[in-house]
């Protein structure tokens, strides 16, 4: 009997009969010529192992056999070989415009992990508030984190908001760690800095702040880029987020730069005077380069949303996500070295309802289209899925928008697309209801996935 395997694996023959098999029965083997986090899976009447090179290829092939495992705990007699088409199967929880608890983030995370996504970026900063704990600037949660009114359409105008203590991240970073999942936080400068720029005014060209935003726009509460204070206090929140998050990876957003303040800003000004830019842009350049220098003299790797490509950035400065990029900066970076993960608006951004972008949309989604050259195929670090929340209120709104689509960009990650079949994949996606289910998260019904236009 068939299982409804997702994400699909690259191999597997069913041998014909089944059998009971009780988790201790299992022999683990490790094998170095398995691929990184790939495994391989034989069930006979004799047999039961499981082949891996990496703790992480070990970590899959018990999802997959979980998978296999039908309520009487008995599995099909089966020989697979699987590993991942790609290194980054991400999803991004933005917990700025709403934030969710530590436990909602875990379960959404268990669901996540059960599908071999192994990169969870968190977006702890935007313009509706601040939530991530900094030691050195302790304003950003006092003040940062609230805003006066639930805000996005909502007549509550009770206080609203909130944000993650270190113990609570470190708590979430763990639990990460144990389903073989890297947390990438986001910083997200110099723009979306709003709530940031209320708490320290200094932070903003006129030095006069602003409120915490209560909807959904591009403001202008962008930090500064000819002070060096400015420099300072990104330096210090990088410090201590360097020192929380044991990945390799720093996001630092970059996206949606409004630059009239800086026109009009005599620090900003006397900035581009003395660096000899042309403009806003190229301030923006400026201030992502060195902000990309100090998170990489601390041995990380910078990330950026693709518009910090337009300052004409080196491969070596930064990875770019791409979301919405009309001008094809990251193609052409792709192609001339750069990394890239793709995450664009037009198939993967699960806040959109399923009346723009269905699962079978989303299920068509190519991570190497051929505008890349192969080089710049081979620059595709993988793909990801972002869950922004200006309309997603409750944990259970967002588990609505995010499944199945996220088995979707599991399966895009994970499967070659010469392997998905979109019907069939349908058909596993439904089965995985009650998985879910047990695990706290409420798939969207059946008909609401793919919606007549
Ligand atoms: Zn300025």
């Amino acid at each position: 009997m068939k299982r409804p395997l997702i994400p699909c694996p690259t191999s597997i023959e069913y041998l014909g009969g089944e059998r009971s098999l009780p988790a201790d029965a299992i022999s683990y083997v490790k094998d170095e010529t398995i691929p990184n986090e790939g495994y391989r899976l034989t069930v006979t009447d004799a047999e039961a192992t499981l082949t891996f090179s990496t703790d992480a290829g070990r970590f899959y092939g018990v999802q997959t056999l979980r998978q296999l495992r039908d309520e009487n705990s008995v599995v099909p007699f089966v020989k697979i070989e699987d590993a991942p088409k790609f290194g980054w199967r991400g999803f991004m929880i933005d917990s700025s415009r709403h934030i969710q608890t530590v436990d909602e983030i875990k379960t959404f995370i268990e669901a996540a992990s059960r599908y071999k996504c192994n990169v969870f970026h968190w977006h702890l900063c935007d313009d509706p508030g601040w939530r991530l704990e900094i030691d050195r600037y302790p304003l950003l949660c006092e003040l940062g984190a609230w805003r006066d009114g639930w805000g996005f359409g909502s007549d509550n105008m009770e206080r609203y908001g909130g944000y993650f203590t270190k113990a609570q991240i470190r708590d979430i970073i763990d639990f990460c760690a144990a389903r073989h999942i890297m947390v990438v936080p986001e910083f997200d400068i110099p723009g979306h800095s709003s709530a940031a720029v209320h708490s320290y005014p200094y932070l903003c060209c006129s030095g006069e702040g602003g409120d915490v935003k209560t909807s959904a726009a591009v403001f202008d509460g962008v930090l500064c880029a000819g002070k060096e204070s400015t420099f300072d206090f990104c330096n210090g929140v990088l410090e201590e987020i360097i020192d929380l998050f044991p990945g390799k990876y720093i996001h630092i957003g970059g996206d949606e730069v409004p630059k009239d303040n800086w026109n009009n800003c005599p620090h900003c000004q006397k900035r581009l005077k003395e660096e000899g830019l042309k403009d806003g842009e190229a301030l923006q350049g400026y201030f992502t380069r060195r902000i990309a220098a100090f998170i990489k003299a601390h041995g990380k790797t910078p990330i950026g949303w693709n518009e910090v490509l337009e300052a004409g950035l080196a491969p070596d400065d930064i990875v770019a996500t791409k979301w919405h990029d009309r001008e094809g900066r990251c193609d052409e970076f792709a192609n001339r070295g750069g990394k890239i993960i793709m995450e664009e608006t037009s198939h993967v951004y699960l806040d959109y309802d399923y009346h723009r972008t269905p699962l079978g949309q989303t299920y068509t989604y190519r991570p190497q289209p051929d505008s890349l050259t192969e080089e710049g195929k081979k620059n595709v670090l993988g793909v990801e899925a972002p869950i922004w929340t200006e309309w997603v209120e409750t944990f259970d709104r967002m588990c609505y928008m995010c499944f199945p689509r996220l088995l979707a960009v599991a399966e895009i990650g994970w499967t070659d697309p010469a392997q998905r079949d979109y019907a069939e994949f349908k058909a596993r996606a439904e089965a995985q209801r009650n998985v879910l289910a047990d695990i706290g998260v409420k798939m969207a019904p059946y008909e609401d996935w793919d919606p007549e236009k």
